[in-house]
């Protein structure tokens, strides 16, 4: 279904649901005014995000009002009505072909599990705490079903986890996780209820430690949607995604808080850092070694990066304004420039000698210029004259071999959402 469509049946399903009250609309689903215009923001923004990457306009995309990832595909559940998540992913599967998704709040991130339970296209790894706990999935042996088996990852913690043992699971996981998935953009959810002193959590994360995971899967250098997510003691949201958007950018920022409309929300400190409190850590060394190594266990049943039939793409969730297609001369041959504006991920879909040095599993081929030294190649070697006519004539074909390939090019449909 193309997303045009998607956003259709949205809106249709939206009224229904604000008129009908279906399943779970009540409780921690309340209906309120502008829950339409809320539910637009939310899912639109995470869309707009993916469409971003997919068109290398940015390397790191934000939405901190989206992360709703309770959410079903007709079940509105844990004060997430509209599953943002879901769709930014799938539209991110316009253009690649395995996405990761990685959830840190503190409940478990079933509606994006759910969603790709039963395909390889997409894994979840969710760390969450587990037993007499909202949404009450999320155990360790919940691994996936058919062509998903172990494409979905439960780390199910108890009470009181810290900075240290946090960072002691995540990363090694996460190693693990992307030497074994290689995914070629990720998706990471940064519910701020994991934080110490959350009035619905019970962890015991300050805004340091739970920014280490950002920073650590910003470091694997590939297209990002950082989304926000659950978080209820609210000044603490707000510090913890200002410091984790710092960390997305890659700056300092001062402890010190600057005067603002809702200084006096932050007292009696007025700092940007939180204290860990006294709470027992429950997640003893034993018990996260004993989950890590069947976690490892299960990654080691994966091939290596399994890969795609070749589809047609569907049509982005936003239109591009900056090309038109359609006024176009299809019998043309465009230029170099105009082709390299046309985003296909070459990586692992063409034979053609087109791809970038350095193998096929180049990461660095999402990043923006990827494309640059092989045209400054060509551009060098016309310059120096070494290229004859028959040579030059080779290369514009490849270039229109890679405008058409857009149309080409991937995509599993997958059906849920
Ligand atoms: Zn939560």
């Amino acid at each position: 279904m193309m997303f045009g469509d998607q956003l259709d049946v949205l809106e249709k399903s939206l009224w229904f649901f604000c008129c009908f009250l279906p399943v779970n609309v009540g409780e921690d689903c309340p209906v309120f005014d502008g829950l339409f215009e809320f539910c637009q923001l939310s899912a639109g923004g995470s869309a707009a995000g993916s469409v971003k990457l997919n068109r290398q306009q940015t390397d790191i995309a934000v939405n901190w009002a989206g992360g709703l990832h309770h959410a079903k595909k007709s079940e509105a559940s844990g004060f997430c009505y509209v599953n943002d998540i879901v769709l930014a992913i799938l539209e991110l599967l316009k253009y690649h072909q395995r996405v990761l998704y990685i959830d840190i709040d503190i409940h478990h991130g079933d509606g994006v599990e759910e969603a790709f339970y039963t395909t390889d296209r997409v894994m979840t790894v969710s760390f969450h705490k587990y037993g007499e706990y909202f949404p009450g999935t999320g155990d360790l042996r919940d691994i996936g079903a058919g062509k998903g088996k172990y494409y979905a990852v439960n780390f199910p913690l108890r009470d009181g986890i810290d900075d240290e043992s946090y960072e002691q699971i995540f990363k090694p996981v996460m190693a693990k996780v992307m030497e074994m998935y290689q995914p070629s953009a990720v998706v990471l959810q940064c519910g701020a209820d994991s934080l110490s002193g959350d009035r619905l959590g019970c962890f015991n994360l300050t805004i340091r430690g739970h920014a280490k995971c950002v920073e650590y899967i910003r470091s694997f250098n590939l297209p990002l949607l950082m989304l926000g997510g659950g978080g209820y003691t609210i000044r603490n949201v707000a510090r913890c995604w200002t410091y984790e958007t710092a960390v997305a950018l890659d700056t300092d920022i001062p402890d010190e808080l600057p005067y603002n409309d809702y200084f006096e929300y932050f007292g009696p400190d007025f700092k940007l850092h939180i204290s860990p409190s006294n709470m027992t850590n429950q997640n003893t060394q034993e018990y996260t070694d004993k989950i890590k190594q069947r976690l490892f266990e299960n990654l080691r049943m994966l091939p290596h990066a399994p890969g795609v039939q070749m589809q047609a793409i569907p049509e982005d969730a936003v239109p591009d304004d900056t090309v038109d297609e359609d006024a176009e001369d299809p019998d043309k041959r465009i230029s170099i420039r105009a082709a390299d504006k046309r985003i296909a991920c070459e990586e692992e879909f063409s034979d053609s000698e087109d791809e970038g040095q350095g193998g096929r599993r180049n990461t660095a081929n999402h990043k923006k210029g990827a494309k640059r030294p092989k045209v400054d190649e060509d551009k060098k070697e016309s310059e120096e004259k070494k290229v004859d006519v028959k040579e030059e004539d080779k290369t514009k074909e490849s270039s229109s071999e890679k405008a058409e390939s857009k149309s080409t090019v991937k995509t599993e449909q997958t059906s849920s959402a």
